[in-house]
Formats: C-alpha cells, structure tokens, sequence
C-alpha cells in the first residue's frame, strides 16, 4: 500500500513536467523545466534545465516510461539537455547556442579544442542578452563519431592528419552531427524566431532547413592558442567556417 502511494506521488508530480514529442524513430520526451542556479565565472545565474530522451515507444502513459528507467542502462547513452534564460517562450528576442558534447574541451577544458571556452562564453552570452538558450547536444562527441573515435582521431592528428583527414580515415563523414531533435525540442518551447551563436554556416543551413526563423547570427571566436591554432584554421580552410574579427581573435 505505501508502494502504491508513493508511486502515485511521482506520477502526479513528474506528469506535468513530461511532454511527448514524436519524431522520425519514435518519441522525444522531454522533462523540465527544473530550477538549476549555475556558478558562471563566480557569479550565480539561475537558468531552467531540461532534458530529453529518445524512446522507440510512443505513448503519453508517462507511467510506462517511469517504469522502464532503472532498468534501460541510460548512463552507458548519455541524453542531451537545455539551459534556458529569461523569459525564453515569450521574449521577441532570444540567442541560442547548439553546443556539442566535448568531454575533452568542456570537462578537462582541453586546449586543443575551443569547446570549452565556447561552453561558457555562450552562457554568458545568453546570460547578458536577457533571453536564450543552450542546448548540449550529447550524441555530438568528436562531431558525432564517439569519445573512443576521437581519441583515436586524436592519435592521427598527433602524426599529420588534420581533424576532417583524421574522421575520413577512421571511414567517418567530416561532420556527422544531426540537429532534428534539437530542432523538435526548441519548437516546443518556443515558437519565435532566434538569433544562433555559432562560426557555423552548416548550423545555420541545418535550422533553417527544419523550417526554424532565424532571426541572426553572432560569432563566438575566442580562446586562439598555440595548441587549437591548426585545428582552428582547418575548420574555416576545411570545414567552412565563418572567419570573423573579435578582439580576442588572434589573426
Ligand atoms: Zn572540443
């Protein structure tokens, strides 16, 4: 009988912070928002968190799907997730950034990426804007070949490939990241236009394509060394980046 109420309970405080979104495989179900106060550059911000997961059972018996968790291994398939601003279903006017996981540059703030410096340039970012979001894309490691791949990738730039020759010659696409959930998940929380943080001209193809408006763009160069210089150049020699002029741009 405790059981009984007690599970109850879960279900009637999750259910309205669960929706269902379908997509091409299955379902999205996305839970939040959850208050989440984050020490940016030692200061305090309260953002709203969300996550999502991927499921091939589609049902609004959110029950079914609670039931399921323990037993699923989530851990081994890490699930992506949103920090939102301000008021990001309302304002006019929000930036958003679509970060891909790096477990190098965003955990251990690697030098040999921008990822990390990205990461919390574009919460600050949002945060000074007033309105927005950041999207952290966990199926996105090493452009969407795996943490394993891109340590090995790693290996073969450290004997002459670059990152694009690196990813083809362990029979990866240059760029193998899908932003359609992404897409899916900002549609529900917002249906205004949004201005994308990004060097990216293939984010901007990919949102806009999914039918999202885009309202603009705004660069994120930063954080140029000795050890990202290659790696920098070969994503607008290689990769098709966008070059832009900041102060903190070192060319
Ligand atoms: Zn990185």
């Amino acid at each position: 009988m405790a059981m009984i109420q007690y599970t109850s309970k879960v279900q009637s405080v999750l259910k309205d912070k669960i929706q269902l979104l379908n997509n091409k495989e299955g379902a999205i179900y996305l839970v939040g928002p959850i208050r989440l106060p984050v020490n940016l550059y030692g200061e305090t911000i309260e953002f709203k968190w969300y996550c999502w997961l991927n499921c091939e059972e589609v049902t609004e018996n959110y029950e079914r799907i609670i039931a399921k968790l323990s037993a699923s291994n989530l851990a081994e398939l890490q699930q992506s997730s949103i920090l939102t601003y301000g008021d990001f279903e309302n304002d006019d006017d929000a930036l958003i950034r679509m970060h891909s996981i790096c477990h190098t540059g965003d955990i251990f703030g690697s030098k040999r990426c921008d990822c990390g410096f990205q990461l919390k340039q574009s919460m600050k970012k949002i945060v000074e804007h007033g309105t927005g979001a950041l999207f952290y894309l966990a199926n996105h490691e090493g452009r969407g070949i795996g943490l394993f791949s891109k340590a090995m990738a790693y290996i073969l730039q450290e004997n002459g490939f670059d990152t694009v020759e690196a990813n083809h010659a362990l029979g990866f696409e240059d760029d193998s990241r899908d932003y359609s959930d992404a897409i899916k998940v900002l549609k529900a929380l917002r249906s205004k236009p949004v201005s994308l943080l990004t060097n990216n001209p293939r984010k901007l193809d990919a949102l806009s394509n999914d039918g999202l408006t885009l309202s603009g763009r705004e660069a994120l160069w930063g954080d140029v060394s000795e050890y990202n210089e290659k790696y920098l150049e070969t994503k607008i020699n290689r990769s098709g980046h966008i070059r832009d002029k900041e102060p903190c741009d070192n060319d």
